[in-house]
């Protein structure tokens, strides 16, 4: 590191801490390791040594404390008693900072870590993610931002993981799955299911091979598929209904390079009106398989490269369409069909860099008015005005806001749904119900004796019939007993999971996320959300709203969407607004926003 990058760090760091750069910051390590056999444990400590190179950065930390927490992997979670001493010592002011590694080795798990960091807030313990680079205490929402969103990946990982806890162990032993019906393939099943395999079918492997050699000769996913018909090419189905889609998932496969796909479920997104499919393409896995290829691997790629070039047709024109690495470029096409570029639109004040979004073609041609000033024909040119940042977050939060009136019963679904996930996973419920009904039997039972007494004590049934039924009765009643006992057994052998609690945190956690006072809304939320938004050059903005199925940019077909609601933002609402954020603007530059939201009617 250079002279002066470490000064900077250094007066980073001073901002950062209640202390000043001539005072020590006193700080304190913390460290999980958990490893799958308890032999590896003593093994383990020895690589805590990373904080003796953190503190080598670090010339004004004086280190109070080393906490660590050592287990196999499973059972370190209930304890921790690192980690409670820290928290403990924290309390009563023992140091200003806590080190740690990352984000997802701090706590149990993402909604765990929020909450202490934010009850270490409280105590003004700052905590240094040291990977991440995030400090809990920085001012910056985007940072905030940037913990939420590192927070709402994990624990969209943690809430699927425990829900397809029994893929996920096929997937690492590597495990065919489906009914292996893909073109070209036929799933052979093996003596167990981690036999399985694929063996090719020659006809089908043909036309695979055949539309990726056509998509490399340039032609569209649209041609290929009429080509097919044309050639009479069955698909997996056997039927010759081909379309550009069923295409492009052939050109999407990587199973015909040889690879197996995992983690290529659709993760629940529980933010939207309606439940929103998301398919996060950047998160897959290729594990080599232990099938013959149909395609090589070099074909593959040549087609992936292409692919991610590929100019896309919207409403007639072409435009250019790498992904866009910003989120509002991601949703942004102009009345005119064209895409949109992002540019610095002023430095405010206070240094604040805010940005504005132009129609690609007006950046490129100019705009109508433009070249009517010139004294030129205007016709064919855009003239739809340009927008700048903070009026599409403020767009977007009116209509989630609107979206979600009854955004409380849809985390309350969504929470109905975990807690019957984590029943199947636990069989807790399960048992409290078995045990509920046995109890309920007994108590049933107890009464049809006592009647029983009463009708022989009446003389109403004879001693055979009397011994016959207390005989039945006695017997059941035995067996409840002892299915009791085996189901209070488990309870206690399996140390219960503590649903209630787990819920609790997911929903603190989910009121977090759904909570729309931060500045900027996170790219996870706009995508997840927002299908597409269309500038219009007389100041209205569509806005379509992400259906069941995920739309993207080649998949968007605006006829099935149909206008759901409509409102007017004015200068009063945008002032106030802007005034929770510290910034101010003008009566005079200010014009209505008008937002029109769509919905997909399917
Ligand atoms: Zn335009």
């Amino acid at each position: 590191m250079d002279n002066l990058a470490y000064k900077m760090q250094a007066m980073c760091i001073s901002n950062r801490s209640r202390t000043s750069i001539h005072d020590k910051v006193r700080v304190c390590f913390y460290g999980r390791v958990s490893t799958q056999h308890e032999e590896q444990v003593n093994a383990l400590s020895n690589q805590l040594q990373w904080y003796e190179t953190i503190l080598a950065e670090h010339p004004n930390w004086e280190k109070v404390n080393v906490y660590v927490d050592k287990g196999v992997t499973g059972t370190q979670a209930k304890k921790r008693e690192g980690f409670m001493q820290m928290i403990k010592d924290a309390e009563k002011g023992d140091f200003d900072l806590i080190c740690t590694r990352e984000v997802s080795r701090f706590a149990r798990n993402t909604v765990d870590s929020l909450q202490y960091t934010r009850q270490l807030r409280e105590w003004g313990v700052e905590v240094f993610f040291y990977n991440d680079g995030i400090w809990s205490l920085e001012q910056d929402g985007e940072l905030r931002l940037t913990i939420m969103s590192a927070m709402a990946q994990e624990e969209s990982k943690h809430i699927s993981e425990r829900v397809r806890a029994g893929q996920r162990i096929s997937r690492e032993k590597g495990v065919l799955y489906g009914n292996g019906n893909i073109l070209g393939y036929r799933l052979i099943k093996g003596k167990k299911s981690i036999d399985n395999t694929y063996e090719i079918i020659e006809e089908e492997a043909e036309t695979v091979r055949m539309i990726y050699d056509l998509y490399l000769t340039g032609m569209g996913a649209k041609t290929i598929a009429g080509k097919m018909v044309e050639m009479k090419r069955k698909k997996a189905d056997g039927t010759y209904n081909w379309e550009h889609l069923s295409v492009l998932r052939i050109l999407n496969n990587k199973t015909y390079a040889g690879y197996i796909s995992y983690n290529k479920s659709y993760t629940k997104n529980f933010l939207g009106h309606k439940r929103v499919t998301v398919r996060d393409v950047s998160q897959y896995e290729y594990v080599k398989g232990n099938f013959p290829a149909i395609v090589s691997e070099e074909t593959w790629n040549r087609v992936q490269a292409i692919k991610s070039k590929k100019v896309v047709i919207v409403d007639g024109r072409k435009c250019s369409k790498p992904i866009s690495k910003d989120k509002w470029c991601r949703h942004l096409v102009c009345e005119c069909g064209s895409v949109y570029g992002k540019y610095k639109w002023r430095t405010n004040k206070n240094g604040e860099v805010s940005n504005g979004y132009q129609c690609r073609h007006q950046i490129r041609y100019r705009k109508r008015s433009f070249h009517e000033k010139q004294g030129l024909d205007g016709t064919g040119y855009c003239n739809v005005p340009a927008i700048c940042e903070w009026k599409l977050d403020f767009m977007a939060k009116s209509i989630l806001e609107r979206l979600w009136k009854d955004q409380k019963s849809s985390v309350e679904e969504l929470l109905q749904d975990i807690q019957d996930n984590y029943s199947e996973e636990t069989g807790i419920t399960d048992r409290e119900y078995q045990i509920e009904k046995l109890k309920r039997e007994s108590e049933r039972l107890k009464n049809r004796m006592s009647n029983l007494v009463d009708m022989k004590l009446d003389d109403l049934i004879g001693s055979e019939e009397f011994e016959d039924k207390k005989c039945t009765i006695d017997e059941r009643m035995l067996q409840i007993k002892n299915e009791l006992a085996i189901l209070s057994q488990d309870e206690e052998d399996n140390e219960p999971v503590e649903v209630e609690g787990e819920i609790k945190k997911i929903k603190e956690y989910l009121n977090g996320v759904c909570d729309l006072n931060q500045k900027q809304l996170s790219d996870e939320l706009v995508d997840a959300v927002i299908a597409r938004i269309t500038p219009m050059e007389n100041g209205a903005f569509k806005w379509y709203i992400q259906g069941e199925e995920y739309d993207t940019e080649t998949s968007f077909d605006e006829s099935k969407y149909v206008l759901y609601d409509r409102f007017t933002l004015n200068f009063e609402e945008a002032k106030k607004y802007r005034k929770a954020f510290g910034n101010f603007i003008r009566a005079v530059q200010w014009k209505d926003l008008i937002v029109e939201v769509y919905i997909r009617q399917d």
